[in-house]
Order: structure tokens, then C-alpha cells, then sequence
């Protein structure tokens, strides 16, 4: 496992210090298995203001069609032979069709009747049991065959940053025989690493983690956590890999349980430093994929000028897909750990 650190400095006169010799760091890491580069630079503090939401959240409240008063009557059914009532609900959580699908089977999954739920207020169960529903909603369309059945997609846009255009916490469920870009690459190159090292990358990832320390964040009975190497996001991204998981499938309730106390963790450090928005994503083979670990990248995004919404995503990171990371993630795997310190103390499995 090569964990590849290119350093580079830009060298300017400072104008704050009258014109005199700067250096300033930049670090192009490579990601050991695709080899996508991410740059560690512009660095800053890792605080950010949070505004007042409240503005928003009432505005949006009205015409929100995932609250519990319209949610009936204005989301589509799935044919009965997905869904015989139509609809799929766990508790207070409901999955539907998604009215503007990705594929040839989408769907959104509500994590229940709050308009707004902050994120330090998500509890890991009401993760757990989003995901259970798409899980039932996997198992019906594999039931009856679906040709699109092949990888069971979920992803989480939250709060506007993200991508959300609802500030209703929601998921995306979908299932796809197209392997979304990043999926298909990561695929492509453990399937050689496998033929390589007859290994799975992803528990060779977690080992070497775990034995080198400075981005290993903990385990959650058989989920491990860490910051990833060259991270997609801004400000790092929280990983967790499923061990003996190839597809959603393959989760238990156990491991449901495990990735909603993490992300928890996870949303709880990131709230600390100021953060309200983040993208997730879980990365699935196919049932036959013997070189595929499932695993899930947590990635929170930021506003770079709050004040004019200037999103994350500039040229470099929409165009030649390159990402920017503000701070190294060592830093802050620091202050991401504790939380989960804290969680594994609290479930005596430390
Ligand atoms: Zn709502």
C-alpha cells in the first residue's frame, strides 16, 4: 500500500510583509488505488460561521412536498410489482419513487417527518432505518429480477451545499446496471489489485490504516473508520469500509446500526468546526464482484463565500475533477477521532 506525497511550494513576494519572500506548501497526494489525485493546499482554520438557518428553513416549509401534511398526496407509486401499496415505510420514514430519476430505478427515502432536522440531531437509528428501507426496496426489485438491479446505489445530499434542492433530510435510493463513473474506476482497479495480490483492496486499505495511525479514526463492530488519504472534499472526507460486504445486501442490522452511530460521530466533529452540509455515498459491487468491498465516503462541503452561496465545487474540481483539500487530513483525522473515542467507550468495545 503507497500512500504517494508529491510536495511543491509556490514561492511569492508577500504584500502583507512588505513584499518579502513567501513559501507556500501544496501537496499532491495520489490515491493508492485509482491513482485520482487530490491537492492538499489553501490551507485555513477549520472553523466556519455557521449563519442563521431559520429564515430558510421556514421558507421552505410551505411548499415542502417530503412533510408529513402533503407527502401522500404529492410523491409518486411504484407499479404494484415493486411495491403493492404503493409506497414502502418504516416507522415515520417513507420510500417513494423519485420523480426526477437518475436511472430505471429510482427512489427517495425521507428520514421522517421533520422539515428540518439539524445535524447533530439525526440519531444513528433514524440512519439505520433509511437505510433499512432501501435495503426492502433492494430486495423487491432483485426479487422480481429487475434488469437494473445489479448496483444498489444510495446517496445523501444534505442541506443546500450538498446539492439539495429540499432542506427535508432525504436519501437517494437507486439501482443501477451502470455503474456511476467513480464506482466503475474503483471497481476496475481492485479487480486487478486482486489479480495482483489475490486480496481485496479495501481490507488491505483498513489494515495498513490501522498499523500506520494518523488518518485510523476506530472501529464499529465490523465497520472501520478513516480519513481519507486524498480526500474528495474541502475539508476531508470520513470513510468507512463494512468488512465482509460486497453489496448493500450483505449489511445486517448490526452493520446499519454501526454506519448510523459513525456518521453521527462524524456529522457531530464536523458541526464542531462549523459545518452544516455534506454529501454521502456508499460503494457497492455487484453480487459477483469477488474483488469488492462495500464501503461509504462521508464528505462534508462548504460554502467558499457564504455570502454570495459560492459552492465548493469550482472548475478544477466540476471539469478536470481535482480535488482541494484546506487542511491535511492527519489534522483532521485529530479532530474527528475523539468522537469516535468517545463512541467506542460508550459501547465498551475499545
Ligand atoms: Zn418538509
Amino acid at each position: 500500500m503507497k500512500f504517494e506525497v508529491t510536495k511543491k511550494e509556490a514561492v511569492i513576494l508577500d504584500p502583507t510583509h512588505r513584499m518579502q519572500v513567501k513559501s507556500i506548501p501544496v501537496e499532491v497526494r495520489t490515491d493508492p488505488l485509482t491513482g485520482r489525485t487530490s491537492r492538499i493546499c489553501h490551507f485555513r482554520l477549520l472553523k466556519f460561521e455557521r449563519p442563521d438557518l431559520n429564515r430558510l428553513i421556514e421558507a421552505s416549509r410551505n411548499t415542502c412536498p417530503f412533510c408529513p401534511e402533503k407527502v401522500l398526496e404529492v410523491t409518486p407509486c411504484f407499479p404494484p410489482e415493486i411495491a403493492p401499496d404503493g409506497r414502502l415505510s418504516r416507522d415515520d420514514q417513507l420510500l417513494f419513487p423519485n420523480i426526477a430519476p437518475y436511472d430505471g430505478l429510482g427512489a427517495v427515502a425521507t428520514l421522517g417527518g421533520r422539515h428540518y432536522l439539524p445535524m447533530t440531531e439525526i440519531e444513528p437509528q433514524r440512519i439505520a432505518g433509511g437505510i433499512g428501507l432501501a435495503l426492502d426496496f433492494y430486495r423487491r426489485v432483485r426479487a422480481i429480477r429487475h434488469p437494473e438491479s445489479v448496483y444498489y446505489l444510495l446517496s445523501w445530499n444534505y442541506m443546500p451545499a450538498s446539492g439539495s434542492s429540499l432542506i427535508h433530510p432525504h436519501l437517494q435510493v437507486f439501482a443501477s446496471s451502470t455503474a456511476p463513473n467513480q464506482l466503475r474506476q474503483e471497481l476496475a482497479a481492485a479487480k486487478t489489485y486482486h489479480a495482483q495480490n489475490g486480496r481485496i483492496y479495501w481490507d488491505d486499505l483498513a489494515a495498513a490504516e490501522m498499523a500506520e495511525g494518523s488518518r485510523y479514526l476506530g472501529r464499529i463492530g465490523r465497520i472501520e473508520w478513516l480519513a481519507g488519504f486524498a480526500p474528495f472534499s474541502v475539508v476531508g472526507d470520513v470513510v468507512a469500509v463494512v468488512a465482509e460486504c460486497r453489496t448493500m445486501l450483505d449489511m445486517t442490522e448490526d452493520d446499519l446500526r454501526g454506519i448510523g452511530q459513525g456518521l453521527s460521530a462524524a456529522m457531530a466533529a464536523y458541526d464542531k468546526m462549523g459545518i452544516y452540509n455534506f454529501n454521502v455515498c456508499f460503494f457497492p459491487g455487484a453480487e459477483t464482484d469477488e474483488f469488492a468491498r462495500l464501503h461509504m465516503v462521508f464528505s462534508p462541503r462548504i460554502y467558499y463565500n457564504p455570502v454570495l452561496a459560492t459552492p465548493d465545487a469550482t472548475a478544477l474540481r466540476t471539469l478536470y475533477d481535482e480535488s482541494i483539500c484546506v487542511g491535511f487530513p492527519e489534522d483532521i483525522a485529530a479532530k474527528v477521532r475523539p468522537q469516535f473515542q468517545a463512541l467506542s467507550h460508550r459501547n465498551g468495545d475499545d
